[in-house]
C-alpha cells in the first residue's frame, strides 16, 4: 500500500481502528459454506484488507476509479470494501441476486475499472471493457487486469467518494448516490456518540450488500469495536432457520427492514423467545406497520426497538426508540429528532418552516453527512441538494428528502409518507399513509398499502391488506364501514383486497409500483382474493 495516503477521515481508518486496540476480538462471525460459525478477528480482517489493497495497488488504478463489488456481506466482502477505501477507489456494492440486465446497466453507467466477485458465485458473462477479479478468504485473484492508466492523483482526500449506491427505486427511478469518506465517517462517528452499539454487541446484518442498510451495519459494528454477524440469505429463508442462526451466533442487535420480521410473527412467534442475548432491534427503510410492531414488542419484551429513518443520500437521519408499550391508538411512529450533529426541519408548500405542532411539511435535513451528488446527474442533484430554506443567502445546502411528516408537541416528527404518495382525489390532497394507518387499526389487519389505480373515467383508490396468521378472511363490508367512520369519504378505498403478502423490492421494502400493477388487474388471481364495494 505504499502509494496509498488515506486521510484521517477515511472509512478504512475508522473501521479498522479497533484492529490496533482489540486485534484478537472477532470482527466478523459468519457461517462457512457448511453453515458452521467461524470467527475472523480484527487482525485477520485488517491483514486481508491490506493483502487485497496490495493486489489492487499493483493494477495501476487511480484515485476515483470505480470498483464494482459483487458479494453477499461477509468478511472478505468487508475486506474488499476496506481495500478500495484505503486506495480511494469508490466501490459500488451489488448483490449476487442482481439481474444481469440491471448489473449491465450499472456497469455501463459507472464505467468501473474492475468488477470483483466473491468466490463461489454463479457464472456471469464478463463485460469486455472491464477488468475482473475474484476474492475470498484465500485472497484476491485478478482474472483480467484493467487497462493501466496514468495516475493523476496521489492522496485520498476526505472529500473523495467512498462508494456509490444505486437506490432500489422505491423512491423513484434508481439513482447512483455518491457518498464521500467525510460524509460516511462523520455519520458513523455520530452513531458512536449516540451509543447505538458498543464493543459488547454482536450486530446481525440482514440486508443485501447493495442496500446502504448493509453498509450501515458493517460501519456501526466495526467502528464501535463490536462484532458483525452477516446473515446469509438461506438463513433468512424460514423463521426457524433465521431465529436458530441469530440464537447460535448470540446476536445482541439485529438490523433489518420491517418485512424481515413478518414471517416469524405470522407463523412462529414463540420462536422469538429463544433470542436470549438480543437487546435491540434496529429497523429502517420504511414504516413498520404498528400491529406487527406491537406483536414484536410482546414477543421480545426486553429488546429495545429502534426506528431508523433516512435515505441513502444521508445514510440515515434519525434513530428513535419505540415507546414500550406503544400507546394504544398510536398508528404513526415517531421518527424523533435527527442524530447527533444533524437537524431535521419541516417546510410547508410555501417554503415556510413549520413550527406549530400538528401541522405537516416536507422534511429537510441539515447534516455534515450528506451525499456529494448523484452519479452523472447534476440536475437531479440540484433538485434535492437545495439552499437552506431558513436562510438561503448563507449558501448552505440541505437535503430535500421528499418525505412528509407531522410536527409533534416536543418538536419530534411523525412520518406520513413520501410526497409522491400524496395524491389528489376530487381536488383533495390525500396521504396514502393515512389510509394505510387507518386500515391497520381494523381487527386482524397486520399490514396495508393503498394506491390509485386507473379505472374507466379516472383513478380510484384501492387498498391491499395482509391479515394475521389466525385469520384468512376479511369482512370487507365492515372494513369499509370502519374506514368510512374514521376517514373523510374521499379517502375511503373503493375496494380492499386481501393478499398473502405485500410484494417486496430486492431491498425488502413494499414494491408500490408492482402492487399498483397487481391491484389494477381486475380479475381474481390465485394469490389474491378481492372483494369490492364498487
Ligand atoms: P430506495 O428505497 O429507492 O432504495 P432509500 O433506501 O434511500 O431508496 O429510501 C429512502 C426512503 O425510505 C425515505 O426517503 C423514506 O421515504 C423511506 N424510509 C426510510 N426509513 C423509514 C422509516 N423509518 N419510516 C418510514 N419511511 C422510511
Amino acid at each position: 500500500m505504499e502509494r496509498a495516503h488515506p486521510s484521517a477521515q477515511n472509512l478504512y481508518r475508522l473501521l479498522m481502528g479497533p484492529a490496533a486496540v482489540t486485534p484478537d476480538k472477532p470482527a466478523v462471525v459468519q457461517a462457512d459454506e457448511n453453515g458452521v460459525l467461524e470467527a475472523i478477528s480484527y487482525r485477520r480482517l485488517d491483514l486481508m484488507a491490506r493483502d487485497y489493497a496490495a493486489v489492487l495497488d499493483g493494477l495501476g488504478l487511480d484515485v476515483g476509479d470505480r470498483v464494482v463489488v459483487e458479494a453477499d456481506t461477509s468478511a472478505p466482502a468487508v475486506a474488499m470494501l476496506l481495500a478500495c477505501s484505503v486506495l480511494g477507489l469508490p466501490f459500488i456494492p451489488v448483490s449476487p441476486q442482481t439481474p444481469d440486465t440491471r448489473l449491465r446497466s450499472i456497469l455501463r453507467t459507472v464505467e468501473p475499472a474492475l468488477h470483483a466477485r466473491a468466490d463461489g458465485l454463479d457464472h456471469r458473462e464478463r463485460a469486455a471493457a472491464v477488468g475482473s477479479a475474484r476474492f475470498g478468504l484465500g485472497g484476491l485473484v485478478v482474472e483480467q487486469p484493467p487497462v493501466r492508466k496514468d495516475r493523476r492523483r496521489r492522496d485520498v482526500l476526505a472529500t473523495d467518494p467512498a462508494y456509490i449506491i444505486f437506490t432500489s427505486g422505491s423512491t423513484g427511478r434508481p439513482k447512483g448516490v455518491v457518498m464521500s469518506h467525510r460524509a460516511i465517517v462523520t455519520f458513523l462517528r455520530a452513531m458512536l456518540d449516540d451509543g447505538l452499539a458498543g464493543p459488547g454487541d454482536r450486530v446481525a446484518s440482514t440486508s443485501p450488500l447493495q442496500f446502504d442498510f448493509a453498509l450501515f451495519g458493517i460501519g456501526v459494528a466495526l467502528s464501535s469495536g463490536a462484532t458483525l454477524v452477516p446473515v446469509r440469505r438461506e438463513d433468512l429463508a424460514s423463521p426457524r432457520r433465521m431465529i436458530g442462526f441469530l440464537r447460535d451466533a448470540q446476536v445482541t442487535q439485529v438490523h433489518g427492514v420491517p418485512s424481515l420480521w413478518r414471517p416469524v410473527l405470522r407463523h412462529d412467534p414463540d420462536l422469538l423467545a429463544e433470542l436470549e442475548h438480543l437487546r435491540s432491534v434496529v429497523f429502517a427503510g420504511e414504516e413498520f406497520p404498528t400491529p406487527e410492531l406491537r406483536r414484536l414488542q410482546e414477543t421480545l419484551p426486553s429488546a429495545r426497538l429502534v426506528n431508523g429513518y433516512g435515505a441513502t443520500e444521508s445514510m440515515a437521519a434519525s434513530f428513535t426508540e419505540v415507546p414500550h408499550p406503544l400507546p394504544a391508538g398510536q398508528e404513526r411512529l415517531s421518527i424523533g429528532h435527527a442524530h447527533a450533529g444533524a437537524e431535521m426541519t419541516l417546510v410547508d408548500e410555501h417554503g415556510q418552516v413549520v413550527t406549530e405542532p400538528g401541522l405537516t411539511g416536507e422534511i429537510y435535513l441539515r447534516s455534515p453527512a450528506l451525499f456529494t451528488g448523484y452519479w452523472d446527474d447534476p440536475e437531479a442533484t440540484d433538485a434535492v441538494l437545495v439552499p437552506d430554506p431558513v436562510e438561503p443567502r448563507l449558501g448552505q445546502r440541505v437535503l430535500r428528502t421528499g418525505d412528509v411528516a407531522r410536527l409533534g408537541a416536543d418538536g419530534e416528527l411523525y412520518f406520513l409518507g413520501r410526497s409522491d404518495y400524496q395524491v389528489q382525489i376530487h381536488g383533495n390532497r390525500v396521504e396514502l399513509g393515512e389510509i394505510e394507518g387507518t386500515l391497520t387499526r381494523f381487527p386482524a389487519v397486520t399490514a396495508a398499502a393503498a394506491t390509485l389505480v386507473p379505472r374507466a373515467g379516472g383513478h380510484v383508490l384501492v387498498a391491499a391488506v395482509v391479515l394475521d396468521g389466525a385469520r384468512t378472511q376479511l369482512d370487507v363490508g365492515e372494513a369499509l364501514e370502519f374506514c368510512a367512520r374514521e376517514l373523510p369519504s374521499y379517502m375511503v378505498p373503493r375496494s380492499i383486497r386481501t393478499v398473502p403478502e405485500l410484494p417486496l423490492t430486492t431491498n425488502g421494502k413494499v414494491d408500490r409500483a408492482l402492487l399498483t400493477q397487481e391491484l389494477a388487474a381486475p380479475r381474481r388471481t390465485p394469490a389474491a382474493r378481492q372483494a369490492t364495494n364498487a
